[in-house]
């Protein structure tokens, strides 16, 4: 009897491993463990699409949960996550590299339905050389990062990478003379050197309370979400005491973060004067090398794009007549799925210039405030969402139909 237990915990354990280290070595992004009536469904997540991957008997359900909870140092049992959601982290070596597993339990009908987040390992993701962003705003990005103090602010969807460029960007400015802060919930990757809060607002422990915090630290560079006007005050009061601020924002594009920040209540001198980048981003499907093919679009198909001269001079492509561009599809192949292998990154960098900044002071003498600090970017140089997908196309790197898919 003390045997079969004995086999069926090694069983448990060998099928924990499996199910972290098939997804961590076939680029799944995220796993999800979901108890049913009758049986359990595990999926992965991979290049943004979820699909079936095992269907392990509801019996091992409970164990499996408590093994994966045992992993992650959560303490609670798993009757107490039929009741309440928690989360934890855990870490692993496979084939030599370190993975980091996020997983967060949140109880259904059935039982705690688990979402485990897979983090590739740090020092091959987080590097902002790494991220492919366009070169007019690697430039700006570059040139804002040599600032002191004020904001840098990433804005797009959840999944559209902005975690993933925040903490490249800390990675790069992580040094034994800087003092780093994080107020993350929860925390994603994990950077030595970096000093990362885990925020547990569902407890009263607040990010606003946190970056309260970071300032009487002496912070140098903090990273926050700018969500609520609390943690918007706290950062611009960082920002004025002399720290680098990497906020991000839910918004669809650039110019609108300006106007979301207007409508906190934080005044527009405060605005104007902290706030020198805003870059938002999205990621697309990237093409399979192997099985992409190269066509000629229909005039069609450049009108519905805006594709015309103007645009690719704008955009920086080398070949300016769209009588003689190209773009790509593909169906797939045996080393794709459906023609797609990754993503890419579309960006949007505003700069906040003296004229943005003059916009921004005078408000109340504009109606239009969203549509005239686009119209002021773009004369500035600014590339839209789409033209930097426009071009990612041109390049090979995605397809028109993925880059119709951008809304902002
Ligand atoms: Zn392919």
């Amino acid at each position: 009897m003390v045997e079969e237990n004995e086999f069926d915990k090694v069983k448990i354990i060998r099928l924990a491993n499996l199910i972290l280290s098939q997804a961590a070595t076939n680029g799944v992004s995220e796993i999800h463990i979901e108890p049913f009536e009758n049986d359990v469904r595990v999926r992965y997540r991979q290049d943004g699409e979820l699909f079936n991957a095992l269907e392990p008997p509801k019996s091992v359900f409970p164990d499996l949960v408590a093994r994966l909870f045992e992993m992650a140092s959560i303490e609670a049992s798993f009757e107490v996550c039929c009741k309440l959601p928690t989360d934890g982290w855990l870490r692993l070596k496979i084939n030599g590299n370190s993975f980091n597993f996020i997983l967060s339990s949140v109880p259904t009908v059935w039982g705690p339905k688990i979402c485990i987040r897979v983090l590739k390992p740090s020092e091959v993701r987080l590097n902002i050389d790494y991220l492919g962003i366009d070169p007019i705003a690697k430039r700006r990005l570059d040139e804002a990062l040599q600032k002191k103090a004020g904001l840098i602010i990433l804005a797009g969807p959840t999944g559209s990478g902005k975690t993933t460029t925040q903490m490249s960007i800390l990675n790069f400015l992580n040094a034994p003379d800087k003092n780093i802060l994080t107020a993350e919930s929860p925390v994603e990757y994990l950077i030595p050197g970096v000093n990362q809060v885990n925020c547990k607002p569902e407890i009263g422990y607040f990010e606003a309370m946190v970056i309260r915090k970071f300032i009487d630290q002496n912070s140098d560079v903090i990273k926050v979400k700018l969500e609520d006007f609390e943690r918007v005050k706290e950062a611009f009061r960082a920002a004025s005491k002399g720290t680098l601020v990497l906020g991000s924002m839910h918004t669809n594009d650039a110019p609108s973060v300006l106007t979301r920040l207007m409508n906190t209540g934080i005044e527009p001198f405060w605005i104007a004067d902290y706030v020198f980048l805003i870059q938002a981003q999205r990621l697309a499907g990237k093409l399979c090398p192997n099985c992409r093919e190269e066509f000629k679009p229909s005039s069609g198909i450049l009108r519905s794009f805006n594709i015309n001269q103007g645009l690719l001079e704008r955009i920086g492509f080398p070949e300016t007549d769209p009588a003689k561009i190209t773009f790509f599809k593909s169906h797939g192949c045996e080393l794709c799925k459906k023609g797609f292998s990754g993503r890419v990154l579309c960006c949007e960098s505003l700069k906040v210039t003296e004229a943005i900044r003059e916009l921004v002071m005078r408000k109340h003498e504009y109606k239009n405030m969203l549509g005239d600090i686009r119209q002021k970017a773009l004369s500035e140089g600014m590339i839209t969402l789409r033209e930097s997908g426009i071009r990612r196309a041109l390049l090979g790197e995605t397809t028109l139909e993925r880059v119709g898919l951008i809304h902002t």
